[in-house]
């Protein structure tokens, strides 16, 4: 991508409104601009982001089993009203009316709509398991919309529907979304450590929250001291394989904490805990028959006999994680992207466009670069050096290669390694031996 050519409109000034890191260089590396509270467009910079984000997490769905479908925003009232929801959501609910006076609302979630589909068409155990999901905005009438698309009014978000004949093959299911949502976080670049949590609105017996630790997180969180070393010995799994065995490791780990504990419980103080606060990116609920027995989704068991369907749910803020990533991957210079969704794999600098030289090794590089399939962002344009490095790295691809008239004389040129700020002096060839041996 030429930077000449892409809509890429960055401030020089610290937005004034934005009070954490991630809300202050999504504005300032022009990825998002704001139309009205809570509600945001994502420009080209953070569209790639998002999209980035959202693939990983679909791959993962896909490779669990899961089906991807595609419910609308706009939802009947009437399902809500079966499941005993309208009422209690209260004014988080965007409630619409349309021109016949029938009452819409803008979902904020999707439990009445996927069970409305599941109970139209299947009956049986033979169906089952079943999970359905989609990627889909949501809107939440938050009473305080804040820190950018963190906690947004309209949101995207990946949410995930299980279906089951039996409480035991619910809770199997139950797993299977646990261990996948540990793995795409981690495909993410990020950390994100799974807590027992409250079932609230939506209900249930079990449910667990996935926490990426960062100051200017919104829950206060308690930690057992051994997650912050835990790496997550976690290689990609085989879900048919490998699924009890991570089970089984996870369910030794995580057993630990609770936001909003009882501090004077003696089971928690004998914990070794560490105060903190986290980012919520993922939550999962096993709710069993809760919205079933009221909309009536049945099905036939082996045995013959009837029963309401055992359900789960499990949600990912894919645009809260755009802001989480970076409150995760940040320096005082800008964004520092994971290699796993960084927009391109280098930034490729001309200080001097215009001057023959370095035009022609760019050019070179440029190609070279593409024809290894990495990606890669050039900039082309004719701005100062100072501030094409400094705009570099507040875009913080992994990789910076600088080209400037020093270089060219000197036949030496600057590799930087974002992340550690390292800055290695390559000859041409060794930097081309560098992209060719997929050093990233
Ligand atoms: P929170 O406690 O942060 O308000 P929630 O528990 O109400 O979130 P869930 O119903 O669990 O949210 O939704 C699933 C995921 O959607 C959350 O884990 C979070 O990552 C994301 N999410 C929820 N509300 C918002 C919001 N207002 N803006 C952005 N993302 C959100
Ligand atoms: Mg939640």
């Amino acid at each position: 991508m030429l930077l000449s050519r892409f809509f890429l409109p960055v401030l020089k000034e610290t937005p004034k409104d934005a009070e954490i890191v991630s809300h202050i260089y999504m504005l300032r590396a022009g990825m998002i601009q704001q139309s009205s509270s809570g509600i945001y467009s994502w420009l080209p910079l953070g569209k790639i982001i998002l999209d980035n984000i959202t693939d990983i997490c679909r791959n993962e769905m896909i490779l669990a089993g899961a089906n991807e479908i595609l419910m609308p925003t706009l939802q009947s009232a009437n399902i809500w009203k079966e499941s005993g929801r309208y009422e209690d959501y209260g004014k988080e609910m965007l409630r619409i009316k349309d021109r016949n006076e029938r009452d819409l609302l803008y979902g904020p979630t999707n439990e009445e709509l996927v069970t409305e589909i599941f109970r139209t068409h299947v009956k049986s155990y033979k169906g089952l398991p079943l999970n359905l999901f989609h990627i889909q905005w949501k809107f939440r009438d938050e009473l305080r919309p804040r820190f950018g698309v963190m906690r947004g009014r309209e949101f995207l978000m990946k949410d995930a529907y299980s279906f089951d004949v039996d409480y035991e093959s619910s809770i199997k299911s139950y797993n299977i979304m646990f261990i996948s949502y540990m793995q795409l976080f981690k495909k993410m670049g990020l950390k994100a450590i799974p807590m027992k949590a409250d079932t609230g609105p939506i209900g249930g017996d079990l449910s667990h929250e996935f926490i990426v630790i960062a100051d200017t997180g919104e829950s206060e969180v308690f930690l057992e001291e051994d997650f912050l070393s835990f790496e997550g010995s976690l290689n990609e799994i085989n879900y048919e394989r490998d699924l009890q065995n991570e089970v089984d490791k996870f369910t030794s780990f995580y057993a630990a904490t609770e936001e909003k504990h009882n501090p004077n419980d003696k089971k928690i103080q004998s914990l070794n805990l560490i105060k903190t606060r986290g980012i919520e990116v993922g939550h999962i609920f096993h709710f069993g028959q809760k919205y079933s027995k009221p909309m009536n989704a049945i099905v036939n068991k082996n045995d013959g006999k009837n029963t309401p369907v055992y359900m789960g749910s499990y949600g990912v803020g894919l645009s809260r994680l755009v802001g989480a990533v970076i409150e995760a991957n940040h320096d005082k210079d800008g964004i520092v992207w994971p290699q796993e969704i960084a927009p391109w794999h280098y930034n490729l600098i001309n200080l001097k466009s215009g001057d023959k030289s370095c035009d022609d090794t760019c050019k070179n590089l440029y190609k070279l670069i593409q024809e290894k399939n990495y990606t890669v962002l050039y900039d082309d344009t004719d701005e100062r050096a100072g501030a094409k490095l400094a705009r570099a790295d507040l875009l913080g691809l992994p990789f910076q290669i600088i080209i400037g008239p020093k270089g060219i004389k000197e036949k030496l040129f600057d590799l930087k390694n974002r992340k550690n700020g390292k800055i290695e002096r390559l000859s041409y060839d060794e930097l081309s031996n560098f992209i060719n041996q997929n050093n990233r």
